[in-house]
């Protein structure tokens, strides 16, 4: 798949910015924290995929933030997610606000993503939902709580 960032200017200070797509080291991310945004929102539910050239990338595009730009991240994918806990200076000056949870139904074979408010986590802790499909409880898919952990050490 390839590789593109969409842009949208929220207010005269923020901006929107949404990479999509699979990131590997040829992936130009040049266009990730633009300059003179004093406030970069990174929605970050469309990154499918991120290989460790990608990374090396990654880590590159968040070092070039200026001290002044705010950068938030939002809706983290857990093809972010699973990168948070093993790269240092991976989420770099970012603070995590919100991730995508995948979910699993034993019972059914069912597969769900909740859209997860770091600060909420924080002070309720984490509840499983109950499948869409046959109302049993589900459980974690792939990401186990370490990964949660280690989002929430980035939360605002
Ligand atoms: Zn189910």
């Amino acid at each position: 798949m390839s590789f593109r960032i969409e842009t949208e200017k929220l207010d005269d200070y923020t901006l929107l910015v949404r990479p999509i797509g699979a990131i590997s080291g040829d992936s130009d991310l040049s266009g990730l924290i633009p300059k003179g945004s004093a406030r970069v929102i990174l929605d970050l539910a469309n990154i499918s995929r991120i290989d460790s050239l990608g990374v090396r990338e990654w880590i590159r595009a968040m070092q070039s933030s200026g001290d002044s730009q705010t950068i938030v991240w939002e809706r983290v994918s857990p093809a972010m997610s699973s990168q948070v806990g093993m790269i240092t200076n991976f989420v770099g000056r970012g603070s995590v606000a919100s991730f995508i949870l995948p979910w699993w139904c034993q019972a059914c074979g069912n597969e769900h993503t909740t859209d997860v408010e770091a600060q909420a986590l924080k002070r309720s802790g984490l509840e499983s939902p109950e499948c869409p499909k046959c109302g049993a409880t589900m459980m974690l898919d792939e990401l186990d709580e370490g990964y949660i952990d280690a989002l929430l050490e980035h939360a605002p």
